[in-house]
Protein backbone atom coordinates (compact mmCIF):
# COMPACT_ATOMS: atom_id res chain seq x y z
CA UNK A 1 0.00 0.00 0.00
CA UNK A 2 0.74 3.86 -0.38
CA UNK A 3 2.04 5.54 2.46
CA UNK A 4 -0.31 7.55 4.66
CA UNK A 5 -1.43 11.21 3.63
CA UNK A 6 0.67 13.44 5.35
CA UNK A 7 -1.72 15.63 7.82
CA UNK A 8 -1.34 19.52 7.31
CA UNK A 9 -1.89 21.40 10.75
CA UNK A 10 -4.27 24.35 11.52
CA UNK A 11 -1.70 26.90 13.17
CA UNK A 12 -2.14 30.02 15.48
CA UNK A 13 -1.59 32.66 13.29
CA UNK A 14 1.02 35.32 14.12
CA UNK A 15 -1.02 38.32 14.05
CA UNK A 16 -0.24 40.88 16.80
CA UNK A 17 -2.74 40.53 19.67
CA UNK A 18 -3.65 37.02 18.61
CA UNK A 19 -1.73 34.92 21.40
CA UNK A 20 -4.10 34.18 24.36
CA UNK A 21 -6.91 35.87 22.28
CA UNK A 22 -10.02 34.53 22.90
CA UNK A 23 -12.35 35.99 20.18
CA UNK A 24 -16.00 36.48 21.02
CA UNK A 25 -16.74 36.38 17.41
CA UNK A 26 -17.17 32.91 15.93
CA UNK A 27 -14.73 32.28 13.45
CA UNK A 28 -15.21 31.80 9.28
CA UNK A 29 -13.01 29.16 8.06
CA UNK A 30 -12.51 29.77 3.92
CA UNK A 31 -10.60 27.70 2.04
CA UNK A 32 -9.23 28.71 -1.30
CA UNK A 33 -8.04 25.70 -4.01
CA UNK A 34 -7.18 25.69 -7.29
CA UNK A 35 -8.05 22.08 -7.94
CA UNK A 36 -7.07 21.15 -11.05
CA UNK A 37 -9.23 20.76 -14.06
CA UNK A 38 -9.44 17.54 -15.14
CA UNK A 39 -9.29 18.19 -18.82
CA UNK A 40 -6.32 20.46 -18.41
CA UNK A 41 -4.38 17.66 -15.80
CA UNK A 42 -5.01 14.93 -18.35
CA UNK A 43 -5.13 16.47 -21.70
CA UNK A 44 -2.56 20.16 -21.38
CA UNK A 45 -0.91 20.41 -18.65
CA UNK A 46 2.21 17.53 -18.90
CA UNK A 47 2.91 16.64 -15.74
CA UNK A 48 5.44 14.38 -16.58
CA UNK A 49 6.46 12.91 -12.97
CA UNK A 50 2.54 12.13 -12.12
CA UNK A 51 1.33 8.54 -12.18
CA UNK A 52 -1.36 8.95 -14.87
CA UNK A 53 -3.72 6.45 -12.50
CA UNK A 54 -3.76 9.44 -9.97
CA UNK A 55 -5.17 12.06 -12.28
CA UNK A 56 -7.88 9.52 -13.08
CA UNK A 57 -11.19 11.59 -12.03
CA UNK A 58 -13.32 8.47 -10.85
CA UNK A 59 -10.44 8.66 -7.63
CA UNK A 60 -9.14 11.58 -8.06
CA UNK A 61 -12.38 13.58 -6.80
CA UNK A 62 -12.48 11.60 -4.25
CA UNK A 63 -9.41 13.05 -2.83
CA UNK A 64 -10.28 16.39 -3.84
CA UNK A 65 -13.43 16.07 -1.78
CA UNK A 66 -12.15 14.73 1.01
CA UNK A 67 -9.24 17.81 1.48
CA UNK A 68 -12.22 20.18 0.97
CA UNK A 69 -14.39 18.52 3.84
CA UNK A 70 -11.55 17.64 5.94
CA UNK A 71 -11.95 21.02 7.60
CA UNK A 72 -15.53 21.76 6.86
CA UNK A 73 -14.79 25.27 5.50
CA UNK A 74 -17.81 27.50 5.92
CA UNK A 75 -16.32 29.58 2.32
CA UNK A 76 -14.75 27.55 -0.56
CA UNK A 77 -13.11 29.08 -3.62
CA UNK A 78 -12.22 27.21 -6.33
CA UNK A 79 -10.85 27.83 -9.71
CA UNK A 80 -10.69 25.11 -12.69
CA UNK A 81 -13.59 23.61 -11.82
CA UNK A 82 -14.57 21.41 -14.69
CA UNK A 83 -16.91 18.86 -12.94
CA UNK A 84 -19.67 21.80 -11.27
CA UNK A 85 -22.88 20.18 -12.52
CA UNK A 86 -22.06 16.56 -12.19
CA UNK A 87 -19.92 16.51 -8.83
CA UNK A 88 -19.11 19.72 -6.72
CA UNK A 89 -22.56 21.29 -6.66
CA UNK A 90 -24.41 18.09 -5.77
CA UNK A 91 -22.25 16.58 -3.15
CA UNK A 92 -21.70 20.21 -1.71
CA UNK A 93 -25.06 21.04 -1.49
CA UNK A 94 -26.19 17.87 0.50
CA UNK A 95 -24.04 18.74 2.79
CA UNK A 96 -25.74 22.15 3.58
CA UNK A 97 -23.79 24.49 1.20
CA UNK A 98 -25.02 26.76 -1.90
CA UNK A 99 -23.27 27.45 -4.62
CA UNK A 100 -22.70 29.27 -7.74
CA UNK A 101 -20.27 28.62 -10.65
CA UNK A 102 -19.11 30.77 -13.23
CA UNK A 103 -17.14 29.32 -16.81
CA UNK A 104 -14.49 30.85 -18.54
CA UNK A 105 -15.83 32.40 -21.62
CA UNK A 106 -13.32 30.58 -24.13
CA UNK A 107 -12.38 27.49 -21.78
CA UNK A 108 -9.22 26.19 -23.03
CA UNK A 109 -10.77 22.22 -21.40
CA UNK A 110 -12.83 22.71 -24.55
CA UNK A 111 -9.55 22.41 -26.37
CA UNK A 112 -9.22 18.77 -25.16
CA UNK A 113 -10.66 15.66 -26.20
CA UNK A 114 -12.68 13.96 -24.03
CA UNK A 115 -13.64 17.31 -21.98
CA UNK A 116 -16.34 17.81 -19.36
CA UNK A 117 -17.28 21.05 -20.45
CA UNK A 118 -15.84 24.42 -19.22
CA UNK A 119 -13.38 25.14 -16.52
CA UNK A 120 -14.33 28.17 -14.26
CA UNK A 121 -14.81 29.53 -10.75
CA UNK A 122 -16.97 28.29 -8.30
CA UNK A 123 -17.84 29.58 -4.52
CA UNK A 124 -19.94 27.74 -1.85
CA UNK A 125 -20.76 28.91 1.37
CA UNK A 126 -22.89 27.46 4.35
CA UNK A 127 -26.33 27.90 4.64
CA UNK A 128 -26.22 27.40 8.56
CA UNK A 129 -23.63 30.59 8.78
CA UNK A 130 -24.79 32.68 6.62
CA UNK A 131 -27.67 33.81 4.85
CA UNK A 132 -26.85 36.15 0.80
CA UNK A 133 -27.78 39.49 0.79
CA UNK A 134 -28.00 39.45 -2.94
CA UNK A 135 -27.37 37.52 -5.85
CA UNK A 136 -23.94 36.63 -6.43
CA UNK A 137 -22.45 39.54 -9.27
CA UNK A 138 -20.89 37.12 -11.87
CA UNK A 139 -17.99 39.29 -13.39
CA UNK A 140 -16.13 39.00 -16.68
CA UNK A 141 -12.69 40.99 -15.76
CA UNK A 142 -11.78 43.41 -18.24
CA UNK A 143 -8.35 44.69 -18.81
CA UNK A 144 -7.50 48.38 -20.68
CA UNK A 145 -11.48 48.72 -21.25
CA UNK A 146 -11.14 45.04 -23.27
CA UNK A 147 -13.02 42.09 -21.67
CA UNK A 148 -10.80 38.92 -21.38
CA UNK A 149 -11.05 35.28 -20.54
CA UNK A 150 -10.66 35.80 -16.85
CA UNK A 151 -14.12 35.91 -14.43
CA UNK A 152 -14.75 36.49 -10.60
CA UNK A 153 -17.56 35.67 -8.80
CA UNK A 154 -18.68 38.31 -5.74
CA UNK A 155 -20.98 37.42 -3.35
CA UNK A 156 -22.83 39.13 -0.38
CA UNK A 157 -23.39 37.54 2.76
CA UNK A 158 -24.83 38.14 6.14
CA UNK A 159 -23.49 36.16 8.84
CA UNK A 160 -26.19 34.70 11.22
CA UNK A 161 -24.85 34.09 14.55
CA UNK A 162 -23.57 37.94 14.57
CA UNK A 163 -25.69 39.82 11.89
CA UNK A 164 -22.30 41.21 10.35
CA UNK A 165 -21.83 41.19 6.67
CA UNK A 166 -18.95 39.94 4.78
CA UNK A 167 -18.53 39.91 0.66
CA UNK A 168 -16.55 37.03 -0.54
CA UNK A 169 -15.03 36.99 -3.92
CA UNK A 170 -13.15 34.31 -5.92
CA UNK A 171 -11.15 34.54 -9.40
CA UNK A 172 -8.80 33.08 -11.63
CA UNK A 173 -5.97 35.31 -13.00
CA UNK A 174 -4.24 35.13 -16.30
CA UNK A 175 -1.43 32.34 -16.84
CA UNK A 176 1.91 32.19 -18.05
CA UNK A 177 5.03 34.62 -17.76
CA UNK A 178 4.72 37.69 -19.96
CA UNK A 179 1.18 38.62 -19.15
CA UNK A 180 2.13 40.41 -15.70
CA UNK A 181 0.42 43.98 -17.24
CA UNK A 182 -3.26 41.68 -18.25
CA UNK A 183 -2.98 40.47 -15.04
CA UNK A 184 -2.38 43.84 -12.84
CA UNK A 185 -5.25 45.42 -15.25
CA UNK A 186 -7.58 42.42 -14.20
CA UNK A 187 -6.18 42.66 -10.90
CA UNK A 188 -7.11 46.92 -10.84
CA UNK A 189 -10.13 45.79 -12.45
CA UNK A 190 -11.36 43.67 -10.07
CA UNK A 191 -10.66 46.04 -7.20
CA UNK A 192 -12.89 48.40 -9.00
CA UNK A 193 -15.75 46.47 -8.79
CA UNK A 194 -14.97 44.84 -5.31
CA UNK A 195 -14.96 48.81 -4.50
CA UNK A 196 -18.58 49.39 -6.14
CA UNK A 197 -20.06 46.30 -4.32
CA UNK A 198 -19.26 46.63 -0.64
CA UNK A 199 -20.15 50.46 -1.25
CA UNK A 200 -23.21 49.51 -1.95
CA UNK A 201 -23.41 47.21 0.68
CA UNK A 202 -21.89 49.65 3.50
CA UNK A 203 -24.40 51.84 2.39
CA UNK A 204 -27.06 49.35 3.73
CA UNK A 205 -25.63 48.50 6.21
CA UNK A 206 -24.08 51.54 7.79
CA UNK A 207 -20.95 50.00 8.22
CA UNK A 208 -17.87 48.78 6.24
CA UNK A 209 -18.42 45.38 4.96
CA UNK A 210 -15.39 43.09 5.25
CA UNK A 211 -14.22 41.43 2.33
CA UNK A 212 -12.35 37.84 1.88
CA UNK A 213 -10.68 38.07 -1.93
CA UNK A 214 -9.40 34.43 -2.60
CA UNK A 215 -7.41 33.81 -6.00
CA UNK A 216 -5.44 32.09 -8.35
CA UNK A 217 -3.40 35.22 -9.11
CA UNK A 218 -1.01 33.73 -11.31
CA UNK A 219 1.62 36.35 -9.99
CA UNK A 220 4.62 35.67 -7.44
CA UNK A 221 4.44 38.60 -4.43
CA UNK A 222 6.82 40.64 -6.54
CA UNK A 223 4.15 41.33 -9.45
CA UNK A 224 2.71 44.25 -9.61
CA UNK A 225 -1.29 42.97 -9.38
CA UNK A 226 0.16 42.13 -5.74
CA UNK A 227 1.50 45.48 -4.40
CA UNK A 228 -1.67 46.61 -5.92
CA UNK A 229 -4.14 44.27 -3.91
CA UNK A 230 -1.96 45.14 -0.96
CA UNK A 231 -2.01 49.03 -1.26
CA UNK A 232 -5.44 49.06 -2.38
CA UNK A 233 -8.12 51.93 -0.50
CA UNK A 234 -10.05 48.58 0.47
CA UNK A 235 -7.09 47.93 3.31
CA UNK A 236 -6.80 44.35 2.06
CA UNK A 237 -4.15 42.33 3.89
CA UNK A 238 -2.73 38.50 1.99
CA UNK A 239 -3.58 35.86 5.29
CA UNK A 240 -0.92 33.34 4.86
CA UNK A 241 2.08 36.46 5.57
CA UNK A 242 0.88 35.35 9.07
CA UNK A 243 2.34 31.71 8.56
CA UNK A 244 6.25 33.37 8.40
CA UNK A 245 8.39 34.42 10.71
CA UNK A 246 8.12 37.74 10.38
CA UNK A 247 4.22 37.97 9.77
CA UNK A 248 5.20 39.91 6.29
CA UNK A 249 6.24 36.97 4.16
CA UNK A 250 4.43 35.04 1.48
CA UNK A 251 4.88 30.88 2.05
CA UNK A 252 8.01 29.41 -0.36
CA UNK A 253 5.26 27.85 -2.80
CA UNK A 254 1.47 27.20 -2.98
CA UNK A 255 1.63 25.35 -6.64
CA UNK A 256 4.91 22.88 -7.73
CA UNK A 257 5.11 20.34 -10.91
CA UNK A 258 7.65 18.94 -13.23
CA UNK A 259 6.75 19.53 -17.13
CA UNK A 260 8.91 18.69 -19.78
CA UNK A 261 9.95 22.00 -19.89
CA UNK A 262 11.20 21.65 -16.16
CA UNK A 263 10.29 22.20 -12.51
CA UNK A 264 8.21 24.96 -11.53
CA UNK A 265 7.59 26.49 -7.77
CA UNK A 266 5.78 29.32 -7.36
CA UNK A 267 3.79 31.83 -4.64
CA UNK A 268 0.43 32.43 -7.02
CA UNK A 269 -2.50 32.08 -4.72
CA UNK A 270 -3.40 34.24 -2.00
CA UNK A 271 -6.62 34.74 0.22
CA UNK A 272 -7.12 38.00 1.08
CA UNK A 273 -8.65 39.72 3.76
CA UNK A 274 -9.76 43.22 5.62
CA UNK A 275 -7.35 44.29 7.85
CA UNK A 276 -9.70 46.36 9.70
CA UNK A 277 -12.82 44.41 10.05
CA UNK A 278 -11.40 40.80 9.98
CA UNK A 279 -8.19 39.21 12.18
CA UNK A 280 -6.64 35.94 11.26
CA UNK A 281 -6.70 32.98 13.87
CA UNK A 282 -5.31 30.26 12.23
CA UNK A 283 -3.88 28.89 9.12
CA UNK A 284 -3.55 25.39 7.52
CA UNK A 285 0.56 25.07 7.50
CA UNK A 286 1.87 24.73 4.04
CA UNK A 287 3.55 21.12 3.54
CA UNK A 288 7.71 21.05 3.05
CA UNK A 289 9.43 19.79 0.71
CA UNK A 290 9.70 16.27 2.00
CA UNK A 291 6.04 15.75 2.57
CA UNK A 292 5.58 17.24 -1.32
CA UNK A 293 7.80 14.59 -3.13
CA UNK A 294 10.36 14.10 -5.58
CA UNK A 295 7.63 14.14 -8.09
CA UNK A 296 6.22 16.71 -7.02
CA UNK A 297 2.72 17.59 -7.76
CA UNK A 298 -0.01 16.07 -8.32
CA UNK A 299 0.25 12.98 -6.90
CA UNK A 300 -1.10 10.05 -4.91
CA UNK A 301 -1.11 12.42 -1.90
CA UNK A 302 -2.25 15.96 -3.53
CA UNK A 303 -4.55 15.89 -6.01
CA UNK A 304 -3.74 19.22 -7.37
CA UNK A 305 -0.33 21.08 -8.98
CA UNK A 306 -2.04 23.88 -6.68
CA UNK A 307 -1.89 23.39 -2.59
CA UNK A 308 -5.60 24.47 -0.76
CA UNK A 309 -4.92 27.34 1.14
CA UNK A 310 -7.13 27.53 4.24
CA UNK A 311 -7.57 30.16 7.53
CA UNK A 312 -9.76 30.89 10.48
CA UNK A 313 -10.83 34.60 10.31
CA UNK A 314 -12.54 36.50 13.16
CA UNK A 315 -15.03 39.38 12.99
CA UNK A 316 -13.44 42.55 14.41
CA UNK A 317 -15.05 44.27 17.29
CA UNK A 318 -16.89 47.30 15.83
CA UNK A 319 -16.16 50.79 16.75
CA UNK A 320 -18.05 52.22 18.88
CA UNK A 321 -19.66 54.95 16.64
CA UNK A 322 -20.25 58.69 17.97
CA UNK A 323 -23.58 59.77 18.79
P1 LIG B 1 -4.40 31.04 -19.46
O1 LIG B 1 -3.06 31.44 -19.98
O2 LIG B 1 -4.93 31.88 -18.37
O3 LIG B 1 -4.24 29.55 -18.95
C1 LIG B 1 -5.29 28.64 -18.95
C2 LIG B 1 -4.93 27.46 -18.13
O4 LIG B 1 -3.70 26.90 -18.53
C3 LIG B 1 -4.80 27.84 -16.68
O5 LIG B 1 -5.74 27.07 -15.99
C4 LIG B 1 -3.37 27.55 -16.35
O6 LIG B 1 -3.22 26.97 -15.07
C5 LIG B 1 -2.93 26.56 -17.38
N1 LIG B 1 -1.49 26.63 -17.66
C6 LIG B 1 -0.60 27.57 -17.27
N2 LIG B 1 0.63 27.28 -17.72
C7 LIG B 1 0.51 26.14 -18.40
C8 LIG B 1 1.46 25.32 -19.07
N3 LIG B 1 2.74 25.66 -19.16
N4 LIG B 1 1.00 24.20 -19.66
C9 LIG B 1 -0.29 23.86 -19.59
N5 LIG B 1 -1.22 24.59 -18.96
C10 LIG B 1 -0.82 25.72 -18.37
O7 LIG B 1 -5.38 30.88 -20.67
P2 LIG B 1 -6.63 31.68 -21.21
O8 LIG B 1 -7.81 31.43 -20.37
O9 LIG B 1 -6.26 33.09 -21.46
O10 LIG B 1 -6.83 30.95 -22.61
C11 LIG B 1 -6.78 29.57 -22.68
C12 LIG B 1 -6.64 29.12 -24.12
O11 LIG B 1 -7.86 29.41 -24.81
C13 LIG B 1 -5.53 29.78 -24.88
O12 LIG B 1 -4.40 28.93 -24.87
C14 LIG B 1 -6.12 29.95 -26.27
O13 LIG B 1 -5.72 28.86 -27.08
C15 LIG B 1 -7.57 29.89 -26.07
N6 LIG B 1 -8.21 31.17 -26.25
C16 LIG B 1 -8.86 31.41 -27.41
C17 LIG B 1 -9.54 32.56 -27.63
C18 LIG B 1 -10.25 32.75 -28.89
O14 LIG B 1 -10.93 33.74 -29.05
N7 LIG B 1 -10.15 31.81 -29.77
C19 LIG B 1 -9.55 33.64 -26.62
C20 LIG B 1 -8.85 33.32 -25.42
C21 LIG B 1 -8.21 32.11 -25.27
P3 LIG B 1 -2.67 27.79 -13.75
O15 LIG B 1 -3.56 28.95 -13.55
O16 LIG B 1 -2.76 26.74 -12.72
O17 LIG B 1 -1.27 28.16 -14.08
CA1 LIG C 1 -3.63 24.87 -13.89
Amino acid sequence: GRPARPRRELVSSRAPGNCCHHSASPRVRVLQWNVLAQALGEGKDGFVRCPPDALDWRERKYLILEEILTHRPDVVCLQEVDHYHDTFLPVLASLGYRGSFLPKPRSPCLDVEPNNGPDGCALFYSRERFSPTASADHLRLSAMMLPTNQVAIVQSLRCRATGRGLCVAVTHLKARSGWERMRSAQGADLLRRLRAITSRAAAASEADVPLLVCGDFNAEPSEDVYRRFLASSLGLDSAYRLLSADGLTEPPYTTWKIRPSGESRGTLDYIWYSRETLSVEALLDIPGEEQIGPDRLPSYHYPSDHLSLLCDVSFRELPHRLL
